[in-house]
């Protein structure tokens, strides 16, 4: 089985004629490497949980997620990977076909709970002591790894940056837990801009005073896309063989390139874009869709 392997990682210095023309330095920080299937953010977020988790004496982890959820993949394998027992808790009823992420979380031994759209909405409060009633020996990791130990280990992305010369750090916001954990492990002089991928409602406030949110880069909203969404993902692609995904970082690198073109860094800034992963996402899309 692949395991996770943070040598992979490389930072990638993108080059094009509007850089040069804005006299614009943009690196990618590429965890999506890090391993296959498991999104490079989630297998940070996971890591203070694991600590806790091996700290006492349970009998497996449960988590919780949609059918295509990031998250639950990569606790799916990461549990495998530690020969413990995992369940996911899914939202919605069971489909007649699992998506190709279930399939994959089956595939590494998570056992799968399907529960109606209603008993979700409470799965931090009420559903969860049902739960817990349940599986009463279980470790349960909030859905996505939001909180204060997945934002802790979030902040460690910013370890595999030895030269931290950079004006600004990029990065997705899905739950705002990774955005909050590289604001709180930036240095107060840096800006860190969070390109927002769901609509509205559950707008973060910013963490610390050198955050920045963008908030029209949605696209329409949560693993919503357009034509032009998807013609971006492909040009980026052909440009600098870097493969981004629908839901988070096809939307990130659109906003940082919209936002160079706007004029919105000053002359010499040098930024950080943090490629979080996510691409196992993309077998959702129709096959003929992305050129990668
Ligand atoms: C989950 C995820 C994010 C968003 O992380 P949050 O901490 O929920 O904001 C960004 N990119 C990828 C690839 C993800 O899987």
């Amino acid at each position: 089985m692949q395991t996770i392997d943070l040598t992979n990682v490389s930072i990638d210095n993108i080059e094009s004629t509007l850089l040069k023309e804005k006299n614009i330095e943009l690196s990618v920080l590429r965890i999506d490497k890090i391993h296959p299937v498991i999104s490079g953010n989630k297998w940070f977020k996971l890591k203070y949980y694991l600590k806790n988790y091996a700290a006492n004496n349970y009998e497996g982890i449960i988590t919780f997620g949609g059918a295509w959820s990031n998250h639950i993949i990569a606790t799916a394998s990461t549990c495998a990977m530690l020969n413990t027992k995992s369940i996911g808790i899914i939202r919605g009823e069971k489909p007649k076909k699992l998506s190709a992420t279930l399939q994959f979380a089956e595939s590494f031994g998570m056992q799968l709970q399907f529960i109606s759209r209603e008993n979700y909405k409470q799965k931090n409060t009420f559903y969860l002591t049902e739960l817990k009633k349940q599986f009463p020996h279980f470790y349960f990791i909030p859905e996505g790894g939001r909180g204060e130990s997945g934002e802790k280990g979030a902040g460690e992305i910013l370890d595999l940056v030895t030269k931290i010369d950079y004006t600004h750090i990029a990065c997705a916001i899905g739950t705002g837990t990774m955005f909050s954990g590289i604001c709180k492990a930036s240095t107060p002089s840096q800006k860190i801009i969070g390109i927002e991928v769901l609509k509205g409602l559950n707008s973060i406030t910013s963490p610390t005073p050198n955050a920045i949110i963008y908030s029209e880069f949605h696209f329409g909203g949560y693993a919503k896309y357009t034509t032009e969404l998807i013609n971006f993902m492909n040009n980026f692609y052909e440009e600098t063989k870097i493969p981004t995904d629908f839901v988070y970082t096809g939307k990130l690198f659109y906003a940082i390139m919209e936002l160079i073109k706007k004029d919105r860094f000053p002359q010499g800034s040098k930024l950080l874009v943090i490629h979080s992963g996510g691409l196992q996402g993309n077998s959702s899309l129709q096959k003929e869709l992305l050129k990668f």
